[in-house]
């Protein structure tokens, strides 16, 4: 076979680990091991059926063309009406970018804007394609330590130290993955004043899990709470998580109309639209019933207390409380150093989720992708039953440690 030369863009980053993870899972489930998956990151729910009915009306009405880059103005209607309502916000039409999923529109702003010597702050524990995406862009991530002390939160001080004139982008992620950490209006506002002093630096705000949050808790995003920085607060979200729809590929963000123009002009060169059928059923999906919502939600609060009351009891993690998201970021302290009943030392969190693999078929992610080590995450968008099964199986692979 000829060598195709490779960009060094693509060279310089990693394939998802997630999806890395879970496509391990399945092959293993496939060659017969009993496997539980604990990797996913989407919603373990159909699409609610309006939503469905809505894109198989498209189809039969042949509403199959292309739309414009930005949509079709139904869905434009319902977007800016969702983050008026979301965010206290009225957004003009040229404030809209829409793409295949949020992942798309972040990955466009970065492309957008971000160059040789941008740096891009992302804190961790990160939603694992944060870092790539800028490294794919050409830029620098700058890591910043969020401990679990601190509540896996951006501490205004610590990003006042990170920001330097090179200092592009600031990405903030509310409920965050893989921590579900949210930001009090009082946090929110302590970084707000650190952004008032440095005008270059922009906030990529990702609130994709926004209307997963427990205990009857709100979130506000910053630029609800700083609406003097609405220009420099470039807010991403989407339909996959909220309502159930990751296969559909629908995600947008609103902000400065000149980021946006930025983004259209290259969606329109790279995939023109997202998909009309995906879009009609985002329109129903946000206009529609939202009471799917809410069921979704109270059953994750519900899998959350099982998931953090069963590993609670394993003396060697660590495991607090998340107030959004579908996961759980567990400590592992306690199992490094340990030694597995083959004799092996487990050095890392890498380690101990291969260990859980392979002793017991739980496939975790391991903290390490998401910038913080010894964590592990685990995914909550599945049954009762999986929780279970897989909580006492890794409690069981952590009985078999010894020191
Ligand atoms: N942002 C975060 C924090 C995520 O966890 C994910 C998906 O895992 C996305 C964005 C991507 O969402 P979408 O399906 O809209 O591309």
């Amino acid at each position: 076979m000829t060598s195709l030369p490779i960009a060094s863009r693509v060279k310089r980053i990693k394939p998802s680990p997630s999806s890395v993870a879970s496509a391990r899972a399945k092959d293993l489930r496939a060659a017969g091991r009993n496997i539980v998956d604990l990797t996913i990151g989407e919603p373990d729910f159909r699409t609610p059926d309006n939503i469905s009915l809505a894109g198989i009306k498209a189809i039969v009405e042949g509403n199959t063309r292309y739309t414009s880059v930005n949509g079709t103005p139904a869905l434009r209607a319902a977007i800016l009406a969702k983050f008026k309502d979301r965010l206290g916000i009225t957004y003009g039409e040229n404030q809209i970018a829409l793409g295949g999923g949020a992942k798309q529109i972040i990955f466009l702003a970065l492309m957008a804007t971000v160059e040789n010597a941008s740096e891009v702050v992302v804190p961790a524990p990160y939603w694992v394609s944060y870092p790539d995406m800028v490294l794919a862009n050409d830029g620098t991530p700058v890591i910043i330590d969020c401990p679990a002390e601190a509540a896996f939160k951006l501490q205004p001080s610590d990003l006042e130290k990170a920001i330097t004139d090179r200092t592009l982008w600031v990405i903030l992620n509310a409920p965050g993955n893989p921590t579900g950490a949210i930001y009090t209006e009082s946090e929110l506002n302590a970084l707000a004043d650190v952004l008032r002093r440095h005008p270059h630096v922009h906030v990529l705000s990702d609130e994709i899990y926004d209307e997963i949050v427990f205990d009857g808790k709100t979130i506000k995003s910053l630029v609800t709470v700083a609406p003097d920085l609405a220009d420099r607060i470039f807010v991403v979200n989407g339909v996959s998580k909220t309502y159930a729809m990751t296969g559909w590929r629908i995600g947008y963000g609103v902000g400065n109309p000149v980021l946006v123009a930025a983004i259209n002009k290259l969606q329109s060169q790279m995939s023109s639209c997202p998909s009309s059928i995906s879009q009609a059923a985002a329109v129903e999906a946000l206009t529609g019933d939202q009471q799917a919502i809410a069921n979704m939600r109270a059953v994750y609060e519900h899998r959350r207390d099982l998931a953090i009351s069963l590993l609670q009891n394993v003396p060697q993690l660590s495991c607090k409380t998340s107030d959004g998201a579908f996961y759980i970021f567990s400590g592992c302290k306690g199992v490094i150093g340990q030694r597995t009943p083959q004799g092996n030392v487990i050095e890392t969190d890498q380690d101990f989720a291969l260990y859980l693999l392979n002793e017991e078929g739980v496939a975790v992610m391991h903290g390490g992708a998401y910038g913080m080590s010894p964590f592990f995450r685990i995914s909550i968008a599945t049954s009762d039953e999986v929780i279970r099964e897989a909580c006492e199986r890794i409690a069981k692979a952590c009985s078999k440690l010894t020191p």
